[in-house]
């Protein structure tokens, strides 16, 4: 499923544009130390206008436009520039005080130490303005084309910016480029820019050969859980071999960098805020409570226990979730006698996702995320999502209607942190962990080869075809979470077998249960697959945990679930994601270029300037980048062959500066 973003509508002015139509043209006119007071001007065209130390109350400028105007140090208050156009004009330490310029556009303009003070700049053209020295505050700034600009976070407050730079970058072709299309791989790709060759992460669950048990990805008994009564073990992100965008922020801050994760699901909190994250929080499953572990902390901190102790678990209980036309899609009321279960009820309707959100703005709140001397991270994996898709099938009204609710909610946590932090100074990138296949009634119904076939039936089926097959009964698999099989060693010891000839044994013995063919650990150890797309994606799957194991290839729309569906594939309905950016430095627009899910964190920390991930793969995204823009006082150098080309730009970059501000990021990513 993608979700979309409502930003409302943005400004349709695109740089460059012809200005407006001018009827009388005025060159090199000397307004310098005037009063302009009063005046009123309409489609005049000013070209060389010195308006140097100007003071101007009142005066009303329509649909003019000014070519190399001098403003510096002159002072404006309830003045009105109104659909004009600014095309390489000075503003040095021009003051504008509650005046409009709705509409007006700016182009190649210089901006030093301008200071705006209220007033309304909406639907305003500033593209790749330079404001790092400018200043606003109390200015409505509303669906402004705000592209590139660069500007610092101190210099701007109290801006009302809803609608403005939220035109993302939109990736439609992202797709994961290995098969282990799971939770715990996907958040783990998504931060490490690494598949799980890189970060090790092979599945949700996986059998660890020292402990001979199944293990879950982020449990760790040297852990407690904090935060509910009890001493179930905790949990970390030790079986992690990767670091992440969060860990590289933290080196290079020398920890001043604050990081975090926030899901329903403890995988999709921990794996993300990586080894060095301040924290991540999960919910307990029957209670709906906020948990974390010893690893992060002792206790909860103040802020979370007392979002605990206000009980707003409580209110998401007991309710109706309906659509738009007042239609009941599910109740979220527990079976009677049954002992409640908030994970399922609440988890599979979108008030799970307004309890996390509710959850994120409390910790952007206490925490002061935004407000440090550091760029932040926060990651939030909206687990509703998948947990309803799972139950639904992506086709189903439900999953239309809990997309159309995401939306809705994203919208209202952006305006939360464009109040709280100020958009000019956020990034959110968004993407999921992985897609999911349709419900196979769904497919078999227009005729597609789908089938559900249960994990445990495969798992008995191998063990009783070797049990025949070597005439020794023997547990010969110790898990099998469709399509991935993990062995028992003992049991094949017993036979005097070797790893790889066993791992043959049951991939045989796989397909024949119905798989379409399969892949050994061995055999990817050795990087020993077909030079094909498909390979690759298996040799991306390879692990170095999990024991001797099987990866088998499935047929198509096939899902290892009975009465719903699944993901785990190598095809695109599970490989194929959302990817989008928004936030100043992005270029808006919807990029059909090849993406994937390694290539967001390997973004972001060319952005900020950081080494990426340990073992990324990913690639810079510069087609999403906006140029580095001139302004009018930069001084010219030799352009940098490095900075991304733009068709039917009518400017050349000049000066190989840094476009980004010092920006607090968030990453908003859709769980599944
Ligand atoms: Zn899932």
């Amino acid at each position: 499923m993608s979700v979309s973003i409502c930003g409302g509508i943005v400004a349709e002015r695109k740089h460059g544009l012809p200005a407006s139509e001018t009827d009388v043209t005025l060159t090199g006119e000397d307004w310098g130390g005037r009063d302009i007071s009063g005046q009123s001007h309409t489609r005049v065209k000013f070209v060389d206008l010195d308006l140097t130390e100007a003071t101007n109350t009142g005066a009303i400028f329509t649909e003019c436009t000014f070519r190399r105007a001098r403003f510096n140090c002159s002072a404006h208050t309830d003045a009105a520039f109104v659909n004009c156009t600014f095309a390489a004009c000075s503003f040095f330490d021009a003051r504008f005080t509650d005046c409009k310029f709705v509409g007006s556009m700016f182009d190649r303009c210089s901006f030093d130490m301008t200071r705006i003070v209220g007033g309304n700049w909406s639907f305003v053209g500033l593209r790749g303005a330079d404001l790092h020295s400018a200043s606003m505050s109390g200015v409505r700034l509303r669906e402004a084309d705000l592209t590139g600009v660069r500007c610092q976070a101190a210099s701007l407050r109290d801006v009302d910016m809803s609608g403005a730079a939220l035109h993302g970058a939109d990736f439609t072709d992202c797709n994961y480029g290995y098969a282990n299309t799971r939770t715990a791989p996907g958040h783990a790709t998504l931060l490490t820019g690494a598949y799980t060759s890189g970060h090790g992460i092979m599945a949700n669950e996986w059998w660890d050969p020292q402990k001979k048990a199944m293990v879950a990805a982020v449990d760790d008994d040297e852990m407690k859980l904090v935060g509910i009564a009890g001493n179930a073990p905790g949990a970390s992100p030790h079986y992690l071999l990767a670091d992440t965008l969060g860990d590289e922020l933290k080196l290079a801050t020398q920890g001043k960098s604050r990081v975090f994760g926030i899901a329903f699901k403890d995988r999709a909190a921990v794996i993300p805020a990586g080894f060095a994250g301040n924290g991540a929080y999960w919910i307990d499953r029957p209670t709906g409570t906020w948990i974390t572990s010893t690893y992060y902390r002792s206790e909860l901190p103040r802020w979370a226990q007392d979002f605990n102790d206000s009980k707003r678990a409580d209110k998401y209980l007991n309710r109706e979730w309906q659509n738009s036309s007042g239609n009941v899609l599910r109740t979220t009321k527990p079976t009677d006698g049954k002992p409640g279960n908030f994970y399922e009820l609440v988890g599979s309707t979108p008030f799970a996702n307004d309890y996390e959100f509710e959850f994120a703005r409390e910790l952007i709140t206490n925490e002061k995320l935004g407000n440090g001397p550091a760029t932040d991270l926060l990651i939030i994996s909206l687990s509703a999502n998948d947990i309803l898709g799972h139950k639904v099938g992506p086709d189903s009204l439900e999953m239309q209607a809990m997309a159309l609710a995401t939306d809705r909610q994203l919208a209202g946590f952006f305006e939360f942190l464009g109040h709280q932090i100020g958009l000019a100074n956020v990034w959110i990138a968004l993407s999921a962990d992985h897609g999911i296949a349709p419900l196979p009634k769904v497919a078999a119904a227009l005729h597609l080869p789908a089938a559900n076939a249960p994990g445990d039936k495969m798992r008995a089926q191998v063990n009783s075809a070797l049990s025949v097959r070597f005439s020794r009964p023997a547990e010969y698999l110790k898990g099998l979470d469709y399509p991935v099989a993990w062995l028992n060693s003992d049991a094949f010891g017993a036979l005097k077998m070797k790893e790889e000839a066993a791992e043959r044994a049951v991939g045989e013995a796989m397909k024949q249960a119905g798989l379409r063919a399969y892949y050994t650990r061995s055999q990817l150890e050795r990087g020993d697959a077909p030079n094909t797309e498909l390979g690759l994606k298996y040799l991306n799957s390879y692990s170095p945990l999990g024991g001797w194991y099987v990866l088998g290839v499935p047929e198509p729309f096939t899902v290892g679930f009975v009465g719903g569906t699944d993901h785990a594939t190598p095809y695109t309905y599970d490989t194929h994601v959302p990817l989008a950016f928004y936030g100043l430095p992005f270029q808006p627009g919807t990029y059909r270029t090849h993406a994937e899910p390694v290539d967001l964190a390997v973004t972001l920390a060319s952005l900020l300037g950081i080494n990426a991930p340990t073992h990324a793969v990913g690639r810079v995204l510069t087609e999403i980048l906006a140029p580095p823009r001139r302004t009018g006082n930069s001084p010219s150098a030799a352009p940098d062959r490095n900075l991304p080309s733009v068709e039917g730009q009518d400017f050349k970059p000049t000066a190989p500066e840094s476009i980004a501000p010092d920006p607090d990021p968030v990453i908003a990513g859709g769980s599944r």
